[in-house]
């Protein structure tokens, strides 16, 4: 956690952090809902119906999530054995959003690749027809889940870029910009030059960017993925590229995260962060505020105020 937040946690509460960045492993996922009134999970750390099964009678009652998505806590489970879960919505949009951007501009004009040609040592200088990517203003996007960070993404792109903005989401929007709502994703994925997934993971959109979808799309379109790897059936993507099924792709998130197929690795046409969406001092700061506030408002028998 930032210092701040850190500083926080120890002032206004008894709280034990970890020193390892590393996802807890099983047995620390029993201790603590075993030891701790309040826990702040975060992405890897899995509290699946195994974990909450193997505490009968915990001490814990809140799970308050380090991060918006919470894909990786059964929150049914936690709902059954009477723990509640929260999460830090709003504060992760914005820094979510200028990360699509920078995969979509990296990936439309190549800028991996130029950098990594200027870092080789082996540029021989500008010319006319050197490294000519695709012209992002004025193109169409598709947004794929409609929600905070979707719509971050599609405001930037329509009045930052003059994109066309289409989506899907499991409702219809009422939006500051104008876009249309497609009827599938099979069917926005072939309208569009840039896909952007902004889903949240988990069973129900688990693999919804397959083969399918992949070989609707055009063969020069980019395809975005700032949401969670699962969304993406990552080994139909790898074919889709090594095919020319699609033009490029821009990462941020992967199937089995940390590990990245080297496949991927060795392509120049992908784009490929470290899960930086939300890697700024401020963002991290402002969410473990957030994720400290349902903790405060648990211990205060308040309404927690980010329930997912
Ligand atoms: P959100 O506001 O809940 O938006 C999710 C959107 O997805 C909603 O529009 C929702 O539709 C749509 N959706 C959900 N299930 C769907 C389905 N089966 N089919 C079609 N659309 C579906 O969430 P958010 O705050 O934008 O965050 C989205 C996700 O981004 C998070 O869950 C997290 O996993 C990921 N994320 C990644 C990073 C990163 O570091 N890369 C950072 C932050 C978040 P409705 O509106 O109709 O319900």
């Amino acid at each position: 956690m930032p210092r701040a937040v850190t500083e926080r946690a120890r002032t206004d509460f008894a709280a034990d952090i970890r020193d390892s960045t590393a996802p807890m492993a099983q047995d620390e996922m029993i201790a603590a809902l075993q030891d701790y009134d309040a826990v702040m999970p975060t992405l890897g750390d899995a509290f699946s119906a195994e974990i909450f099964a193997a505490v009968p009678r915990p001490r814990c009652r809140l799970l308050a999530n380090f991060g918006v998505g919470y894909n990786h806590i059964d929150a049914e489970a936690a709902r059954a054995a009477g723990i509640a879960v929260t999460n830090t919505p709003g504060a992760v949009t914005d820094a979510t959003a200028d990360i699509a951007l920078t995969l979509i501009l990296m990936a439309a004009r190549r800028a991996g690749e130029g950098e990594r040609l200027v870092r080789s040592g082996q540029w021989e200088g500008w010319n006319p027809t050197q490294m000519l990517g695709c012209h992002v203003s004025g193109k169409r996007l598709g947004i794929v889940g409609m929600g905070r960070i979707g719509q971050a993404i599609a405001r930037r792109c329509h009045f930052g870029f003059g994109l066309q903005v289409s989506y899907i989401a499991r409702s219809e929007k009422t939006l500051d910009f104008p876009a249309t709502r497609a009827d599938s994703v099979q069917a926005l994925a072939e309208a569009v030059d840039f896909l952007v997934v902004a889903v949240p993971g988990g069973a129900e959109t688990r693999h919804m960017i397959n083969a399918d979808v992949l070989a609707a799309m055009q063969p020069h379109a980019v395809l975005v993925n700032i949401a969670r790897g699962e969304v993406i059936h990552e080994a139909a993507l790898i074919d889709a590229l090594a095919q020319g099924a699609i033009g490029a792709a821009g990462l941020d998130v992967y199937e089995f995260e940390p590990q990245v197929p080297s496949d991927l690795r060795a392509m120049e046409n992908v784009v490929l962060l470290p899960h930086l969406g939300t890697a700024t001092e401020e963002v991290r700061s402002a969410m473990g505020h957030m994720a400290l506030d349902n903790v405060a408002a648990l211990a205060d028998g308040r309404d927690l105020p980010n329930p997912v």
